[in-house]
């Protein structure tokens, strides 16, 4: 046996306290539950959980039921802040594709051109070192990114932020070739 868990501020951990209890039982056959949660100093309906939801399922379905419903899709399971895990998860993509698209719209208002992935990527723009290293730095996305948010290639995000038929690239004089 190892040594008993140091006491945790407040209750026990309920498994300990239902291998404790039962250790008791085991001992003394003669012994109620009542009397074996005297002997450790809890209450007999703690002692009657532990020993009948010793791992606290009941109770986490319990609190489960009792959290307040998503806000967004109602379902009461996983609510935090409102949301449930699903949906938060949701919003956090689409707050993905809200900046990473803000990003590249800034990009176009401020250098005339729609970002290739090369203008976006940190080791080209060292490489390029000046503007090109500054404009990198400034972009607050880059090329992944933009990929992982939209979810399909590069050349596909910018079409579905700037509109079908719109390149990497576009508006900018000379055209930039990328990744030679
Ligand atoms: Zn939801």
């Amino acid at each position: 046996m190892s040594a008993p868990d140091p006491p945790a501020r407040g209750r026990a951990p309920r498994t300990h306290t239902a291998s404790r209890l039962k250790s008791l039982l085991a001992a003394d056959p003669g012994l109620s539950i009542a009397q074996a949660a005297e002997r450790l100093g809890i209450s007999r309906s703690w002692a009657h959980e532990v020993l009948t939801d010793h791992d606290g399922n009941d109770s986490r379905q319990r609190k489960l039921r009792n959290r307040p419903a998503c806000s967004s899709c109602g379902r009461s399971t996983g609510a935090l802040d409102g949301r449930c895990s699903l949906c938060a998860a949701e919003q956090r993509h689409k707050d993905q594709k809200a900046h990473a698209a803000t990003r590249l719209i800034a990009w176009r208002e401020e250098h005339g051109w729609v970002p290739t992935s090369t203008d976006l990527n940190a080791t080209h723009a060292r490489k390029a070192g000046g503007d090109a290293l500054r404009r990198q730095q400034a972009a607050g996305v880059n090329a992944e990114a933009v990929r992982r948010a939209f979810g399909g290639t590069y050349r596909d995000a910018i079409e579905a932020i700037f509109g079908a038929g719109v390149q990497p690239g576009d508006g900018r004089h000379p055209p930039q070739r990328t990744f030679r």
